[in-house]
């Protein structure tokens, strides 16, 4: 990565945006914009729409329209396949401009942006482009003197509503599977992280995605993501966010047409280490960057520590330093580990789970403050807090910061008793060099993905979806193309 070229973009003033609706930039019905912020100074860097019902109403039917003439799903795929490779291609040839626009948008530390946002993105996009044209229906095991064919068919319209933390990379990943499939999608950023996106949909319509299969309303959850929610014209609503929005979803859904919900939520993902893991120094380094990485704003973050009784004392000292020498700051800053929080309003609630934390017998060995006041910016210190006990708040709620608490375990048992003792079954993570109690571990704890002997970095090849209150349906990997099809059967006499 070279620092200059990353100046240069940065140096860039950025344009107001508008809505992409039916291929055109379009702003606002009533004209009302939105400020963004930027959370690495807290100043202003330009405006988006703020959307209005109707704004999502009309990309809704736009995208309809799109679907009913088969302007995308009629079309061969392999000429399908040939705009969403193009459209990875242009992601990569703008991955720079792309990675700092959005760190400039959500604050995640560029050394991590770059790969996990436009590089992710693309490589997602591709690997769905690749899959499309291997997709093949059924011919079900019938009697005689019938013909039973089972059809994939597309669902029609895709809603999907994206969170700030990694907009393209979780927005790929509805986006790539959503497409591949012959579905046409109207998209909802976050309010906070909205430019990056409109930028990629720009890319896919350059790449030759006709006008109105993929529109992008920008604006306030609870008005746009709302009137989404309650569509009747909406097949299927896709999420990644917070559980409080997840539950709304759910009631738009039952309110209106039924439409299929999948939730991807929060976690609190517990990160257990025995004893016996193979490079304690190694587990203390990965345990941190597991948790401070984007100041612990990932959804599969490992934010509660368990660790074994014996060497529960050696190995939280072993975090401290480790967490202690990540370097928090400027995250467009080559040499950034943690960049800034989202938002001013995200870092009070994570100050607010310290205090919480204080309160209910926790000690904070590291960080617990505000950093970095004089930039304007939205800074806060690694934070560690021992002697959380499994009942406590910090034990239990997902902070989405770099809160990281620590609870001691006696035996294996014990462990996953506690691993378990959330609404939340997200990831987690075991270390050990037995290799029994790793299978045994990965089997009892409850989480749609279990790490042994590392944490994170899980790719594309596997799905990633939640358990318990972390969600339903799965992103990534194959499986995730199943949310984006009706199977039909044909049942034919012959
Ligand atoms: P977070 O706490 O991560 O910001 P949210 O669930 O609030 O999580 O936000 C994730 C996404 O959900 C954002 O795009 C946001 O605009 C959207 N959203 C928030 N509230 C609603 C709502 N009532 N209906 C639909 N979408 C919403």
């Amino acid at each position: 990565m070279d620092q200059s070229q990353i100046n240069a973009q940065r140096a860039q003033p950025i344009a107001p945006r508008h809505h992409l609706i039916d291929g055109k930039h379009i702003p606002a019905s009533d004209g009302a914009t939105m400020e963004v912020l930027s959370p690495i100074d807290g100043q202003g860097l330009t405006t988006i729409a703020r959307g209005t019902v109707r704004d999502m109403e009309a990309a809704i039917a736009s995208a309809r329209a799109a679907f009913e003439d088969r302007r995308w799903a009629g079309q061969p795929p392999a000429a399908r396949k040939a705009v969403l490779r193009r459209w990875a291609e242009l992601i990569d040839a703008n991955a720079l401009e792309l990675a700092v626009l959005g760190v400039r948008d959500n604050g995640t530390e560029i050394s991590m942006a770059l790969k996990a946002e436009p590089g992710s993105a693309a490589g997602t996009i591709r690997y769905y482009a690749e899959a499309l044209d291997k997709v093949y229906g059924e011919i079900a095991p019938t009697p005689g003197d019938i013909l039973g064919l089972i059809h994939k068919e597309p669902v029609g319209v895709v809603g999907a509503i994206i969170p700030w933390n990694f907009p393209l990379m979780i927005g790929a990943w509805k986006l790539g599977p959503a497409l591949a499939m012959g579905n046409s999608v109207v998209l909802k950023p976050a309010e906070t992280a909205s430019l990056s996106l409109l930028r990629m949909a720009d890319l896919a319509l350059e790449a030759g995605l006709p006008p109105g299969v993929l529109n992008v309303v920008t604006g306030e959850g609870a008005v746009v993501g709302e009137a989404m929610g309650l569509s009747m014209d909406v097949d299927v609503l896709v999420f990644t966010g917070s559980g409080g929005t997840g539950r709304r979803l759910l009631e738009y859904a039952g309110r209106s047409n039924l439409k299929r919900v999948y939730l991807e939520l929060g976690g609190k993902s517990p990160n257990i280490v025995f004893a016996d893991a193979p490079d304690l120094d190694e587990a203390a380094k990965v345990a941190a960057a597991g948790i401070f990485r984007n100041a612990g704003q990932v959804c599969v973050a490992g934010s509660r520590l368990l660790v074994e009784d014996a060497i529960h004392d050696d190995f939280v000292a072993a975090v401290v330093k480790a967490a202690e020498a990540m370097r928090v700051g400027d995250p467009l800053d080559v040499t950034t580990q943690i960049g800034a929080v989202n938002s001013e309003a995200q870092l009070h609630q994570n100050l607010g789970f310290v205090e919480t934390a204080l309160s209910e017998g926790g000690e904070v060995v590291t960080g617990g403050t505000r950093i970095l006041d004089e930039t304007g910016g939205y800074y806060m210190a690694p934070t560690i807090v021992t002697g959380v006990t499994p009942e406590a708040t910090l034990a239990q709620k997902e902070v989405f910061g770099p809160v990281l608490s620590v609870t001691p375990f006696p035996t294996e048992d014990d462990a996953i008793r506690i691993a378990n003792s959330t609404v939340h079954g997200l990831a987690g993570a075991v270390w050990t060099s037995n290799l029994s109690r790793a299978h045994r571990m990965v089997r009892a704890v409850r989480a749609g993905v279990i790490h042994v002997n590392t944490y994170g970095g899980a790719d594309g090849t596997v799905p990633l979806g939640g358990v318990g209150q972390s969600g339903n349906g799965s992103d990534k990997s194959l499986h995730a193309l199943d949310k984006y099809v009706d199977l039909k059967t044909a049942w034919i006499k012959l």
